[in-house]
């Protein structure tokens, strides 16, 4: 029977008796794990094989980062808490918006509840483009590896990110980035007793590296360490993703795309139909803003011809009505298109071959989007067993599990 001492979006959850650190690896498909326990790279993940909780978690779909970020610390579907892409079409507006504005979040996190009743918060996420969503009415530390040098003790809870973490700010295309967010987690808790703490990474190096690869081993490997220095200190530590990762290609290695806004602008005449990737964030380099879920806009006389013919299309794995996407995902019917498009494992999708700058991709493309990557792990350091049989859990289960079932 849990006991619940704050009631965060219909949820109850316990005081922290230690202190819980939420980790959310961007791009973590289980594999990358598993292939560094094997390499013998990660003994601390490996020995929680004996004393910790594995359990796989179905992540929110679209799998992108903001919604599954927003998702675990609201405890909440898209549906609940409004954030659906990165980027979305703002009908209230008539524009073409990123989602990085607080203003777009219709509930209240865990944390910033937690910190409101006195609770110890901070939160270290790679990049700034989630700084403000995440730290939402948060009375607390709240900072991005991506700006550290530039913090202020009264927008971010602290004005010495860098020298307290004591690394250089990384670029914000690099595995140093995510480093500096494990880093600085580690600082803050040695100098502070806090009560929650929630580390986000960049999926920069899953973009680039399959799982086994010597360039995802070294960041599993790098991670492992900050993971063992975070349990030495007590701390009871979750950790899950925001989605998976898959190669996007065929056997050659070049990536396999279908772009919709020219196959609807074909079919229908241009500009009838309007395509938004929800991928699309103000750092495309790595996956030229191609992923495996799209929405679609358009006139309702084309609404049952286009889905058919969508669904037609070779790589796509499903077409669904507005309606039927946001019962089976959990998204805000007001910020999703007429039509949602999945993409299957290998291929992402685009909207118009020009709108599109592949020359940043130096590898064969990676990237996420569809269902084929909403298995993510779920991962403890102390093990439970009052774990419910047959349960689905989510990655927005994270702090349900964090502060209500591990001892
Ligand atoms: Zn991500």
């Amino acid at each position: 029977m849990v006991r619940v001492d704050i009631d965060v979006n219909g949820r109850g959850y316990r005081w922290p008796r230690e202190p819980v650190v939420v980790i959310c690896v961007d791009g973590c498909e289980p594999d990358y794990i598993t292939q560094a326990i094997v390499a013998g790279v990660a003994p601390f993940l490996a020995a929680l094989t004996e004393g910790g909780t594995c359990l796989t978690a179905d992540c929110v779909v679209p799998s992108f980062t903001n919604p599954n970020n927003l998702s675990i610390v609201t405890g909440v579907p898209p549906s609940v808490h409004g954030i659906c892409g990165n980027y979305f079409w703002d009908r209230e507006t008539g524009a073409e918006v990123m989602m990085n504005d607080p203003k777009y979040l219709r509930t209240g996190t865990i944390l910033a509840a937690f910190a409101a009743e006195g609770a110890k918060v901070a939160v270290v996420t790679a990049k700034d483009k989630l700084r403000g969503l995440l730290g939402h009415k948060l009375g607390g530390v709240c900072f991005s590896a991506e700006k550290a040098d530039r913090v202020h003790r009264a927008t971010h809870g602290i004005d010495d990110a860098v020298e307290r973490v004591g690394m250089a700010v990384p670029d914000v295309y690099s595995a140093e980035l995510s480093e500096f967010v494990f880093a600085a987690g580690v600082k803050l808790l040695a100098r502070d007793r806090l009560d929650l703490m929630y580390l986000s990474t960049t999926d920069y190096v899953q973009h680039k590296a399959a799982p086994g690869t010597p360039q995802a081993n070294a960041f599993y490997a790098m991670m492992d360490r900050y993971l063992g220095e975070l349990d030495a200190m007590g701390a009871v530590i979750v950790l899950t993703a925001d989605h998976g990762m898959n190669a996007k290609t065929d056997a050659f290695g070049r990536p396999s795309i279908v772009y919709l806004q020219d196959r609807l602008d074909g079919w229908y005449g241009e500009r009838m139909a309007r395509v938004i990737l929800p991928i699309t964030d103000p750092y495309v380099v790595h996956h030229g803003a191609l992923g495996s879920f799209a929405t679609a806009y358009l006139p309702a006389k084309h609404l049952p011809d286009a889905a058919r013919r969508l669904a037609e299309l070779p790589g796509v794995e499903a077409v669904l009505g507005r309606e039927e996407a946001c019962e089976r995902f959990e998204l805000p019917p007001d910020r999703v298109g007429d039509l949602v498009i999945l993409g299957e494992r290998l291929t992402v999708l685009g909207s118009s071959v020009a709108k599109h700058d592949l020359s940043g991709l130096a590898v064969p493309l990676r990237s996420h989007g569809g269902v084929s990557e909403q298995r993510v792990p779920l991962i403890a350091n102390r093990r439970t067993s009052d774990l419910t049989a047959n349960r689905r859990w989510r990655n927005f289960d994270a702090f349900d599990l964090a502060l209500n079932y591990l001892p």
